[in-house]
């Protein structure tokens, strides 16, 4: 049993200007240390993404997104704000990461051993009506929403810089999605406050650590193992979806945490344990954020490594100390989650 790698290379079409972080190469970073690493290309199974269902798509955007992106992709490109800009083949590129997911899902049922979506645009920060912070579509959103559309509950690990608001806001008032995200904070988009739980019957179905700058690898694991495993084994997901971004680690140009390559293969390595005992192989990574190319690379190596079972070769110093902020958010965390799970 392989790991499926889905990917296109019309992820490289979209063009978001010579100065964007956000960019073609970063795809190209990633394919080539895979190709690089043979032991690593063998042990994942290539699998082409296919273009979103439209149905799929308005389940979790509005009609109106969905057409001002038709709209500005018949121009040729433009931008929807100041930071997340279309080419020629950013629509084609968007529709294909939207549907990468449902491609991984269908991987994973025939057998695949968990799945990696190498797609660009990022996808986390898009909310219901509107694109942003260089995401079009939301690939994490679409893809939860057709599970749970097929009947399946569905937690959502966020582990990009950035907190992922758009996912929070498309299923804040759901307890059919578990919406769990480590971020920076302060940082963009400025959402992601403890206190920020879900709505409605979605009350507790969204936890957030805004870990302060500088946090490295302890409070992530110390989160993991103390509040996330106990609420994801009570919640009981059917699916284990990532928000994969890459911006934690240290040399990340956009942010200031202090993850190291290493960090990202232990994360994945808990998620896998999990999901282990709770949906075996059913866990489903998204490429988000990531913008030094190196540690992008590294950092994709540790976890396709962690996945596959392929001993990675990354090899760097441990990740500073100096947590003391960030620990007294984890039980911060654990507090307010106490109020709806047994953690
Ligand atoms: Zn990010």
């Amino acid at each position: 049993m392989s790991t499926a790698l889905v990917y296109h290379p019309a992820f490289l079409a979209h063009d978001t200007g010579r100065w964007h972080p956000e960019r073609a190469a970063r795809l190209d970073a990633i394919e080539r240390r895979i190709r690089g690493r043979p032991e690593l290309s063998e042990a994942v199974e290539a699998v082409d993404a296919v273009p979103v269902d439209p149905e799929a798509l308005v389940r979790v955007h509005s009609a109106d997104l969905v057409r001002l992106i038709a709209t500005v992709d018949a121009a040729g490109g433009g931008h929807l704000d100041a930071d997340t800009v279309m080419s020629a083949g950013s629509l084609a590129a968007a529709r294909l990461a939207a549907g990468a997911g449902a491609a991984a899902v269908d991987r994973v049922r025939a057998g695949a051993d968990g799945a990696f979506c190498l797609v660009r645009p990022p996808g986390h920060h898009a909310v219901t009506g509107r694109a942003m912070g260089f995401c079009l579509f939301n690939n994490v959103a679409v893809t939860a929403a057709q599970l749970v559309a097929g009947g399946a509950r569905v937690a959502i690990l966020d582990w990009d810089a950035h907190h992922g608001n758009g996912t929070q806001e498309i299923f804040e008032a759901s307890a059919d999605v578990l919406f769990v995200s480590m971020h920076e904070y302060p940082q963009y988009p400025g959402t992601g406050s403890v206190r920020e739980l879900g709505e409605g019957a979605g009350t507790g179905f969204t936890l957030n650590f805004p870990f302060p700058s500088g946090t490295g690898e302890t409070p992530y694991l110390k989160a993991f193992d103390e509040v996330v495993a106990g609420v994801l084994e009570q919640f009981g997901p059917d699916w284990i979806l990532v928000s994969a971004g890459y911006d934690a680690h240290r040399a990340d140009p956009l942010t200031d945490l202090g993850l190291t390559a290493r960090s990202f293969g232990r994360l994945t390595a808990r998620t896998r344990a999990l999901a282990a005992d709770l949906c075996p192989r059913r866990v489903v990574l998204f490429l988000e954020g990531g913008y030094d190319l190196a540690a992008l690379a590294d950092s994709v190596e540790s976890t396709l490594a962690e996945m596959t079972g392929v001993a990675a070769h990354v090899d760097e110093p441990a990740a500073p100390g100096g947590d003391d902020g960030a620990v007294a958010v984890v039980e911060a965390v654990r507090r307010l989650a106490a109020e709806h799970w047994d953690v």
